[in-house]
């Protein structure tokens, strides 16, 4: 194959990629190979080039056998880690010294890793939920069996704690599998048109009972006339709800949850008609550093209050989903010991 072919081919390949023959030197490299190992690579030995151990190693091992060797490479731009899988492959027939070279590919796994490593943690993070008060019902199980068999006051009691222990594992169950079902409908769009005033009083009735316990007023500012959208009921339902239900749980000391509705004909951030529904508390508040976690699974801003409140923390990564499916925007202000602002903004 002739050096201008070569070159062709190697600028081909839609991903960092170079040649070397058995003089041990780069012969040819594509772009992004460049962009990735340096701009003048071509004419090097690839050991000056290819530093890290594995990868020289894996070179070596394809000259001297003749055959396809893999490895991994790790490159940082001081911004972020990437993870390549290397992949040698031996041509016969190509370059300088009695024929064959190793062409070298670079393809970037860090997406995939990423995924396996979220699913893991994912998988660490339901067991460590689940097993909380799992272990509480086994505790009182044994306990019921033994000590407390014949103690009429402590079997209550104990019972009561077994079943807010098993409506917690049971609100876990019931959570995960929504975010199952919201994640994989998230491609397809909603086309129900719906009345967005009515879906917020009935989701405020069902919700009139906590906030009576909570001894929270619920003040609803909304425009005359109906506010029609695009939409899936149950799950914009689902997403008032949560974030109402938020409000009196965290904010609820403030004493009271406004909800704006504020219709526009071109809204700044969908540039287009939309609608902002605002869900405003004014209670202590949520920390700068934890608003742009606050979506991710499991994760809370206040873990003991969220334990303690029987919370998931699944409320929040439901809610960016299913805004996610309607195309839609959260936005999150809060001001510490002042309250929380969770704007939803839906396009119309
Ligand atoms: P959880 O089941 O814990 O309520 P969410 O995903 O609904 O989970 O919320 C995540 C965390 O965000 C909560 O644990 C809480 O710390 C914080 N949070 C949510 N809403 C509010 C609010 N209105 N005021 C203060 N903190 C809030």
């Amino acid at each position: 194959m002739s050096h201008d072919l070569i070159g062709e081919f190697v600028s081909a390949v839609p991903m960092p990629a170079l040649m070397v023959d058995q003089t041990e030197r780069i012969i040819s490299a594509n772009t992004d190979a460049k962009t990735l190992l340096g701009q003048n690579i071509e004419g090097r030995h690839y050991a000056t080039i290819l530093r890290q151990p594995q990868v020289i190693e894996a070179m070596e091992q394809s000259l001297r056998t003749k055959g396809p060797a893999k490895t991994r490479h790790l490159s940082n731009d001081g911004a972020q880690d990437t993870a390549f899988q290397v992949e040698c492959r031996y041509l016969n027939g190509v370059g300088a010294v009695s024929g064959g070279a190793v062409l070298v590919v670079f393809q970037d796994v860090t997406h995939l890793e990423q995924a396996t490593q979220m699913r893991r943690d994912f998988v660490a993070n339901v067991s460590h939920e689940l097993r909380t008060p799992l272990t509480a019902l086994m505790g009182f199980i044994e306990t019921l069996q033994s000590s407390a068999r014949d103690d009429a006051d402590a079997r209550d009691r104990f019972l009561q704690i077994m079943t807010d222990e098993a409506n917690r594992m049971n609100r876990l169950v019931g959570d995960l599998l929504s975010l199952n079902r919201v994640e994989s409908q998230e491609r397809v769009r909603p086309t129900e048109e719906l009345e967005l005033k009515g879906l917020l009083q009935s989701t405020l009735n069902s919700l009139r009972p906590l906030a009576d316990d909570a001894s929270v007023t619920m003040v609803v500012n909304a425009p005359a006339g109906p506010v029609m959208l695009p939409g899936d009921s149950d799950q914009l339902r689902q997403v008032f709800t949560n974030l109402i239900e938020n409000a009196i749980k965290y904010g609820g000391s403030g004493g009271s949850v406004t909800i704006n509705v504020l219709p526009s004909e071109r809204d700044t951030a969908m540039r287009g008609p939309a609608v902002r529904v605002q869900i405003v508390d004014k209670g202590p508040g949520i920390d700068a550093v934890h608003l742009p976690r606050l979506t991710e699974r499991f994760y809370r801003a206040d873990s003991h209050r969220s334990r303690q409140l029987g919370g998931t923390g699944l409320g929040l990564a439901i809610v960016k989903h299913i805004i996610n499916r309607h195309r839609g925007r959260l936005r999150v202000e809060s001001d510490l010991g002042k309250g929380s602002v969770f704007t939803v903004i839906l396009p119309r």
